[in-house]
């Protein structure tokens, strides 16, 4: 059996010739959250975005992907879009005028206003990403992720166009495409409505700056394992109490960093051990 309406994601690729709109793509919710990516590999997305929760949300028209592919901006025959790095090297950087080009496309009916709609490099020398930085994009109307390839892009252009550098943490990617996919799904599942249970998002690692507790289920015993007797119990305030005692022994176990601005949070001393 052959499938009648072509699974297109929401997708909708924007290219320096003006084609018409994909007549396919989802009835999209008016003034949904829009992810605008300039990458040199437009067939990475929707990627793992497609799948699941985001990609339900997508196909509902919930928030919008759009790609505007760097290559039909390069310059001349072969539209290069990269050339040698200036004072020697390895590699090649991307060219600040075909970027540039690609970012004038992005911005077309976008709001100026950075704090509205950020405009983002993914870069391992920006700001590392965090979930306070999902929570706040979660709020825009939208955001345009610029994904490096090769040794990266021209500064000029980065410095003209008040660019946001975030990293997805220390170490090298060879291209920005997964990192925009990490800080989509992160932003996109705070959306109201994408994430069907919102309970969840409140509790989860991070949320009161906490890593998770411990989750069990069926059977309640595994080889030998048991589920902790009090997750059985039914009693609603012990198991909260439990629950957070583990969240808390986790992090700081695990995360002397987060466990230490948790306690300033909260006006406890990070070295106090009777509570846990
Ligand atoms: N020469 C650069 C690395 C280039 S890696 C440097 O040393 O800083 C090529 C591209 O991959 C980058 O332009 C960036 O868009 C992406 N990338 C690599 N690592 C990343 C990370 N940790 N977070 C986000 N993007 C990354």
């Amino acid at each position: 059996m052959t499938e009648k309406t072509p699974k297109s994601h929401g997708r909708l690729t924007i290219s320096a010739s003006l084609q018409p709109r994909d007549l396919m793509a989802p009835p999209q919710v008016k003034g949904a959250w829009t992810a605008r990516i300039v990458t040199l590999f437009p067939d990475a997305f929707p990627g793992t975005l497609g799948l699941s929760l985001t990609g339900k949300a997508l196909d509902q028209g919930l928030w919008a992907l759009e790609t505007i592919d760097l290559r039909p901006f390069g310059e001349g025959r072969h539209r290069n879009v990269d050339d040698t790095p200036a004072g020697g090297g390895a590699g090649m950087v991307l060219r600040a005028d075909v970027v540039a080009r690609a970012l004038d496309q992005a911005a077309i009916g976008t709001p100026p206003d950075r704090a509205r709609w950020p405009v983002v490099y993914l870069s391992p020398r920006g700001r590392p990403f965090t979930q306070d930085m999902a929570r706040r994009w979660a709020t825009t109307d939208g955001i345009t992720l610029l994904c490096g390839r090769f040794e990266g892009v021209d500064q000029r252009v980065l410095d003209a166009y008040a660019i946001e550098e975030v990293s997805l943490g220390d170490f090298v990617l060879t291209g920005g495409e997964i990192a925009a996919q990490a800080l989509i799904d992160a932003t996109v599942r705070l959306i109201p409505r994408v994430l069907g249970n919102q309970m969840s998002a409140e509790e989860e690692s991070f949320s009161d700056g906490l890593l998770e507790f411990p989750q069990y289920t069926r059977p309640p015993l595994w080889d030998g394992r048991a589920i902790p007797e009090v997750l059985l119990s039914g009693h609603h305030a012990k198991i909260t109490d439990w629950r957070r005692d583990m969240a808390e022994r986790l992090t700081k176990e695990r995360r002397p960093d987060l466990w230490r601005a948790y306690c300033a949070k909260h006006g406890r001393d990070p070295g106090e051990d009777q509570e846990l």
